[in-house]
């Protein structure tokens, strides 16, 4: 079973996916990734899906990967007397450490971290933004606002403050908690929410220590202050447009995910669009025609995936949503526009035996037509040098270990197939014309590129490449 587009496709699970019959649907209207969002439902939910993707996976014999989502320090207030209170334009409204049920003068933030970075004439945002307050006053452990735009506030709404470098660990007791269940369960990436600094990252992979891939989603401002040094540091990237809208206005959203799109591609770093794609599919059978193109932007720019979130989570057409999404990735992708697209915007190899290799295997692959370009990888960074080059064939990643070809499920154009490690040239070109064929990439006389390093299983060591027939 294989897919017939390059570009991958994150499904979030929820109470709309959240059996073996919508999970397999999912998977075969084309989920190549199953996303776990541990701001919703509890560990047992979590533990249930997990598992249900590893039936799936084992029933079609097909690596899939399952990305956990930490909330991260998002910031909530307190309860309401009442569940809700509404707050009018030019009114004050105080945030305080007071655990009292809030009212329409007050309620509570129980963030002690954020009074000490809040100064008077900063905006916080509440409730994804709807509700804007100003700084007027402030202290330890008390704000005075003034309402800015009003409307109705309820219970343990999300606060956003744009204007500041919180002082906050990215990992909060619950993530701490959420990040060992997860990693115990055996998720192949793990996303970071509100990465505002490197050193974030550099946090969380001392905890992962190296049981999964970690993903940095941007969506805080101060990210793009080190864009390249987070880049760097994180194994993927998420363009979390939804939180990024709010901290920044929506006009500038399209310029930074073309910032990060290409910085990421340059870098050779997996890079996923995410949030609202398809929303308006939560509550409707089809999408609308802006909708449409926004997926296929994101697929022009050359992302590796697209993400829904409530669309499979709670929407009421998760399957629909999904069928939606792969024909639009299809279809751009048919484009003859597209190749050009990807082609003029290729980055430069680097000054690596690795690079260089991998350059020439797709040109090659490419001027002899052939069905795909093979790479046989143990940690997986050999075949996301090839992705780097978004070649007109698909890539086919031979590696021993199920672990990697789960993670590279995300990566742009790569076919994951876990084989043990072959130990001279005769095996390599058995082995990766073999599968080339049993999966569907070509048949007899077809030519498949492969790319291996030498001695075999020694690692970053690519320096070989052959052209290879398909036997009869
Ligand atoms: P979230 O992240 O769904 O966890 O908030 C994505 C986003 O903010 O876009
Ligand atoms: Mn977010």
């Amino acid at each position: 079973m294989r897919r017939a587009r390059n570009a991958k496709i994150i499904a979030t699970l929820g109470p709309s996916s959240n059996d073996l019959g919508r999970i397999t649907k999912l998977f075969e209207a084309g989920a190549d990734v199953f996303r776990l969002n541990f701001s919703h439902g509890t560990h047992e939910d979590h533990r249930r899906r997990y598992e249900i993707v590893r039936e799936v996976e084992k029933a079609h014999d097909r690596p899939i990967g399952v990305l956990m989502d930490l909330q991260g320090p998002k910031l909530r207030v307190g309860q309401f007397d009442g569940g809700q209170v509404e707050l009018r334009d030019g009114e004050r409204f105080v945030l305080d450490m007071d655990a009292a049920p809030g009212t329409r003068q007050r309620v509570s933030l129980p963030h002690p971290e954020i009074f000490q970075a809040l100064k008077s004439g900063m905006d916080l945002l509440l409730d994804d933004g709807r509700i804007r307050l100003r700084v007027v006053d402030c202290s330890d452990d008390r704000a005075e606002t003034e309402v800015i735009t009003g409307g109705i506030l309820s219970d343990r709404k999300g606060v956003n403050v744009p204007g500041a470098i919180l002082p906050l660990s990215p990992l909060t007791a619950k993530d701490h908690a959420d990040l060992s269940f997860g990693l115990d369960l055996g998720v192949d990436w793990v996303a970071l929410s509100f990465v505002q600094r490197p050193e974030d990252v550099a946090e969380a992979r001392k905890l992962v220590a190296g049981r999964a891939s970690i993903m940095a989603k941007l969506e805080k401002p101060a990210a793009f202050d080190r864009l390249d040094e987070i880049i760097e540091l994180a194994d993927a990237v998420m363009v979390a447009r939804g939180d990024l809208g709010v901290e920044l206005p929506p006009e500038n959203v399209p310029s930074l995910q073309k910032r990060i799109v290409r910085a990421c591609r340059k870098a050779g770093k997996p890079v996923v669009v995410a949030t609202q794609m398809l929303e308006s599919m939560v509550h409707a059978p089809t999408p609308t025609r802006a909708e449409a193109s926004d997926v296929a932007t994101a697929i022009y720019e050359g992302a590796d995936a697209v993400m829904l979130s409530a669309e499979t989570a709670s929407g009421k057409y998760a399957v629909d949503a999904l069928t939606m999404m792969n024909r639009i990735v299809t279809q751009v992708e048919r484009d003859p526009n597209f190749r050009q697209i990807m082609d003029a915007e290729h980055p430069d190899p680097q000054a690596t035996a690795n690079d260089a290799i991998t350059a020439a295997a797709r040109q090659v692959a490419h001027t002899v037509s052939a069905s795909a370009i093979a790479t046989y990888t143990n940690s997986g960074s050999t075949t996301l040098r090839a992705a780097r080059e978004r070649p007109s064939v698909p890539i086919l990643s031979l590696t021993p270990s199920i672990g990697t070809a789960r993670r590279l499920t995300l990566a742009w154009g790569v076919h994951g197939v876990v084989t043990p490690d072959v130990t001279s040239v005769e095996e390599m070109v058995e082995r990766a014309t073999t599968s080339a064929s049993t999966e569907g990439f070509g048949g007899a006389g077809d030519r498949v590129v492969i790319t291996a390093g030498m001695p075999f299983g020694t690692p970053g060591a690519t320096n070989l490449l052959r052209i290879a027939w398909i036997d009869g």
